[in-house]
């Protein structure tokens, strides 16, 4: 039988934001619950444990340098790995000589610094609007493109894509990204397996509606991922339409990781890097020996992740096993047997991987970011400008929304 609930402030969203939020208002004796609507926290940080623990969703600290994660993971006596990541090296000279790597990295470079020119008074492109025409290398900095926004460039907003800050140092957790976020929710008051899905701020009081029947609060701070906004999956009393468009702007771009174990490993040099194609953009790219185990981490980006996530789990392996064939010869489809894969685009609770700003979007992440009447706060890595689609900026919107509340109350 449903029931209520009454606590000062609730947080919707149990992954980095919603969970970095609880913890400040916790450590500043706040009364509050965090609403999750899976059967665990993390959202998209998630480490499940195998023979090693693998990350399906975020798994390098990016700007590790200054990523508060870190800091987490150290008090919480993790392993940090500190090998530089594949992607800021030269790949295996398989399939792609060295001279071609070179080109490609060099055309790659110059792209980047073509977008960079777009100065703030000028109206907003697609990113692809900065490819050299016809050049040689834009179906693999498009496929590049796949990976790191989870779209093509044709669907990016320029703007938002160059206010991206990155420190250039990325690290990763032996333990696992998602057990790090995960942990550090230990001890909060939680609620999980309770999907959110009406905010009713007509009252004094905010009054949310799960299948666990009704909790009221002072304030709440909303951290789902946009697909859940924009598709109106939380019904707001009165409704706010401008966060609705605010979310339609901010998509969640698509990328999956496909574990394969891989035998004979010592064959290969630890932590490389080998695209399945360089004259495509789909293709997917394959991590050789992630912390030196004996297994290959596939990504597949955007449209093709799209594509295979539509053929099921088996489509992703046969992809996979068909573009390393092409590499290493039939005999290598023996080699390999898949060990996981977590398809982000049908999940329920994210549709998507990450988000990215369609062209002419990129005020929509200050939009969304906006508190209404000092009692409702948004938080989640679409809200942030400049460390959007990553574990830590999620974490630094949900304090920046913990510290929103507890202005809020101070005020009132
Ligand atoms: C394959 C992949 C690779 C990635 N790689 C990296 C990486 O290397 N480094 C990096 O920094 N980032 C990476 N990311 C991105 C990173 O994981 C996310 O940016 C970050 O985890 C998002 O945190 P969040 O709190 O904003 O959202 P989420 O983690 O999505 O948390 C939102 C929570 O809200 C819950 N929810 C949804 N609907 C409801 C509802 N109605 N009621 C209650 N709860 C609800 C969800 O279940 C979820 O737990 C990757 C993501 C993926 C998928």
């Amino acid at each position: 039988m449903a029931s209520s609930s009454d606590t000062e402030v609730v947080i919707i969203g149990g992954g980095a934001a919603g969970v970095a939020a609880a913890r400040r208002l916790a450590d500043a004796r706040i009364d509050c619950l965090l609403v999750e609507a899976r059967s665990r926290l993390g959202g998209r940080a998630w480490t499940i444990n195998s023979e090693f623990p693998i990350d399906l969703g975020c798994g390098w600290l990016h700007s590790a340098d200054r990523n508060p994660w870190r800091e987490v993971a150290a008090l919480q006596g993790r392993s940090i790995d500190k090998t530089p990541p594949p992607w800021m090296r030269r790949s295996a000279p398989i399939g792609f000589p060295l001279s071609e790597q070179d080109a490609f990295l060099q055309a790659h470079r110059e792209f980047y610094e073509r977008l960079d020119s777009l100065s703030e008074d000028k109206p907003d492109v697609a990113a692809a609007t900065f490819l050299e025409p016809h050049g040689r290398w834009n179906a693999l900095i498009n496929a590049v493109s796949s990976y790191v926004s989870g779209a093509e460039l044709d669907r990016v907003s320029a703007r938002d894509f160059d206010r991206y800050g990155d420190s250039g140092v990325n690290w990763r957790v032996v333990e696992g990204y998602g057990t790090v976020i995960a942990a550090h929710g230990h001890g909060l008051p939680v609620m999980l397996g309770c999907p959110v899905r009406l905010i009713d701020r007509r009252g004094r009081r905010l009054r949310m509606e799960t299948p666990n029947g009704a909790i009221t609060a002072n304030a709440a701070i909303v951290t789902v991922p946009t697909p859940v906004l924009a598709e109106e999956k939380i019904v707001f009393i009165p409704p706010l339409p401008e966060k609705t468009e605010a979310a339609l702007g901010l998509p969640l771009g698509l990328a999956d990781k496909l574990f394969l174990s891989l035998a004979d490993a010592e064959e290969f040099n630890k932590e490389s890097r080998l695209f399945g194609h360089t004259d495509r953009s789909r293709t997917g790219v394959y991590h050789f020996r992630p912390f030196g185990r004996p297994q290959i981490e596939a990504y597949f980006g955007g449209r093709l992740a799209a594509e295979l996530e539509a053929g099921g789990d088996g489509a992703f392996v046969d992809f996979a096993v068909s573009e390393l064939v092409g590499l290493f010869g039939s005999d290598f489809a023996r080699r390999v047997k898949p060990l996981k894969l977590h398809p982000w685009g049908i999940d329920p609770f994210s549709r998507g991987s990450y988000s990215y700003a369609l062209p002419g979007k990129a005020g929509c992440r200050a939009a969304l970011a906006a508190p209404v009447d000092d009692r409702l706060f948004f938080a989640g890595e679409a809200c942030s400008g400049s460390d959007y689609s990553t574990a830590h900026g999620a974490y630094l919107t949900g304090v920046t929304a913990a510290e929103q509340v507890i202005a809020a109350r101070i005020k009132r």
